[in-house]
């Protein structure tokens, strides 16, 4: 802590206070979103893991999870800020659970840098955020996704469908179950409410955080019955996998949609 006020303190020294960061809610010299000391530290997270090159969450070892070698993903690819601890795991919480909605730029400018290092992300032709179920939106009064996914509209310049994916039921609580069981959980629970929007469309799907990956992999599904041409994933966060040959998911620390 000490370390980061000397930082912040310093940077203030050398640029004078002009902005705020919207994640810490420091004030920033330059019209950024975010500091250069959050963003250190996200960096610094991400860079201990390797990334699976399917499903794009974070692997303590090896280039593909073990989920990926068993089963196919409906979505061709996802990536991913950090991982979903320490600051980052503490920032996603305020974002999702604490009202904070202004955090979305500054997670947004983020994911856009991940996004811009995507080859495939010129072909993303809309913006789609996973959506809620409206008896947890209205209890919420926003849905997280729908605001990143807004902010990442405007700095990538893709346009945005905000309405074309619904979530059909509720489905209970995700944390204590398996994979297999979070499969069966999430299935048939979304559905393209305007297909004819969908049609032929290469659609990037933003969501918070990626854990098993079920959630986004059967968001993907119902697009591609729509008529979706190719569906990729966005998100601030995923779990770690402890290993490549043993996939545990650390399910522990991620509180389910
Ligand atoms: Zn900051
Ligand atoms: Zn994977």
């Amino acid at each position: 802590m000490f370390h980061r006020q000397f930082l912040r303190g310093f940077l203030d020294l050398i640029y004078g206070k002009q902005d705020t960061c919207t994640l810490c809610g420091h004030q920033l010299a330059t019209g950024q979103a975010v500091c250069s000391v959050c963003r250190q530290e996200i960096t610094g997270l991400r860079q201990e893991y390797n990334t699976c090159r399917n499903c794009g969450r974070l692997l303590e070892e090896g280039d593909v999870c073990n989920q990926c070698l068993q089963q196919l993903f409906y979505f061709q690819q996802a990536c991913v800020v950090g991982p979903y601890r320490d600051l980052l795991r503490d920032y996603v919480h305020q974002f999702k659970y604490q009202g904070r909605r202004d955090m979305a730029k500054g997670f947004a400018v983020l994911l856009a840098e991940v996004l811009r290092r995507q080859s495939w992300l010129d072909r993303i032709q809309l913006l789609v955020p996973v959506p809620l179920y409206w008896k947890k939106q209205a209890a919420r009064n926003y849905n997280q996704s729908r605001l990143l996914a807004r902010h990442l509209a405007d700095i990538l310049d893709i346009p945005l469908g905000t309405a074309l994916l619904v979530k059909v039921s509720d489905t209970p609580s995700q944390t204590a179950l398996t994979r297999e069981q979070r499969m069966v959980n999430v299935r048939n629970t979304f559905r393209a409410a305007v297909p004819a929007a969908v049609q032929d469309r290469n659609i990037l799907l933003v969501d918070d955080i990626i854990t098993t990956g079920s959630t986004v992999s059967e968001c993907a599904r119902a697009l591609l019955e729509a008529g979706a041409r190719g569906v990729w994933v966005a998100a601030i966060a995923s779990g770690v996998t402890r290993a490549a040959s043993e996939a545990r998911f650390d399910t522990a620390a991620v509180r389910a949609e």
